[in-house]
C-alpha cells in the first residue's frame, strides 16, 4: 500500500493576516497539482476563511491547530466545532499537541474524544504523540508511545486509524532546533505501526506517520528516506516559505 506523503505547517499563534498571505502566495508558486507530496497549511482559527480563499485552485488543503472535544454546536464559549471547521475549508485538525497537552491539561482522554469529534465532522484527525526528554531518558518511550496510542485505540477502535493520521513529535524536539536523528524517528514509527498492526495490519499498513520536531529543508530528506516516516509536521520552518518548500519538495 502506498502512502502519499503529507507535509503540514503548523502555524501555531504566529504572524499577521498580511503574514500569512505573503506566506500563502510564495507557497502556492512551489506547489503544483499532480507533486508526489501533499502540503497542508493549519494557521491560527481567525486566518482559515482567509487562507481557504488564497489557496483556492491550488492542490494546498487546509486544517485547523485544535477542535472542541464535542461534537455538536452548544453553550461552549471560546470553542470551535469539527462542523464549524469544516464550514471554512477545513479537511485535516490537529489533536493533542503536545502544547495542548502541557499548556491547556489535555489528556489522552480529551485527545480521544477530539478524534472522534473530528471524524464526526468528516475531518482526518492528525493525533500528535511524543515523549518528553526526561521520559526518553528514563527509558520510557515506548511505554509513553504505547499508552497515548492505546488511548486512541481503546476509545475510538482500530477502525478510527483507517481515516487518521499519527504525528510522531519528540516533545525534546519541538521547537528546541533537536531533531530526532532519522533512526531515532524510524525506531518509534515503526513502533507505532508495530501496535496498530497488532489489532489491524491493513490499517497499519496505511496509516501515515508523521515525524515532527525541528524539521528543517537540511534534515528533512534523511528523516523521509525512512521507511515508517510518511511526511512532517512542521512548526517554526513552516512559518518560512523557502524553508517550508525546501521541506515540500524533500517529500515530494
Ligand atoms: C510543531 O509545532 O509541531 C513542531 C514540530 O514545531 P517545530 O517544527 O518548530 O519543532
Amino acid at each position: 500500500m502506498t502512502r502519499k506523503p503529507l507535509i503540514a505547517g503548523n502555524w501555531k499563534m504566529h504572524g499577521s493576516l498580511a503574514d500569512s498571505r505573503k506566506l500563502v502566495e510564495a507557497l502556492r508558486g512551489g506547489v503544483t497539482a499532480g507533486a508526489r507530496a501533499t502540503m497542508l497549511l493549519c494557521p491560527p482559527y481567525v486566518y482559515l476563511s482567509a487562507v481557504h480563499e488564497w489557496v483556492r485552485g491550488s492542490p494546498i488543503v487546509l486544517g485547523a491547530q485544535d477542535i472542541a472535544d464535542k461534537p455538536a454546536t452548544g453553550a461552549y464559549t471560546g470553542e470551535v466545532s469539527g462542523q464549524m471547521l469544516s464550514d471554512v475549508g477545513c479537511s485535516y485538525v490537529i489533536v493533542g499537541h503536545s502544547e495542548r497537552r502541557a499548556l491547556y491539561g489535555e489528556t489522552d482522554a480529551v485527545v480521544a474524544t477530539k478524534l472522534k469529534a473530528a471524524q464526526a465532522a468528516g475531518l482526518t484527525p492528525i493525533a500528535c504523540v511524543g515523549e518528553t526528554l526526561e521520559q526518553r531518558e528514563a527509558g520510557e518511550t515506548r511505554s509513553v508511545i504505547s499508552g497515548q496510542v492505546a488511548a486512541i485505540v481503546d476509545a475510538a477502535g482500530v477502525q478510527a486509524l483507517a481515516k487518521a493520521v499519527i504525528a510522531y513529535e519528540p516533545v525534546w524536539a519541538i521547537g528546541t532546533g533537536r531533531t530526532a536523528t532519522p533512526e531515532q524517528a524510524q525506531e518509534v514509527h515503526a513502533f507505532i505501526r508495530g501496535l496498530v498492526a497488532a489489532r489491524d495490519a491493513t490499517i497499519a499498513a496505511g496509516l501515515s506517520i508523521l515525524y515532527g520536531g525541528s524539521v528543517k529543508g537540511a534534515n528533512a530528506r534523511s528523516l523521509f528516506a525512512m521507511a515508517d516516516v510518511d511526511g512532517g509536521l512542521v512548526g517554526g520552518a513552516s512559518l518560512v516559505a523557502a524553508e517550508f518548500l525546501d521541506i515540500f519538495r524533500a517529500a515530494a
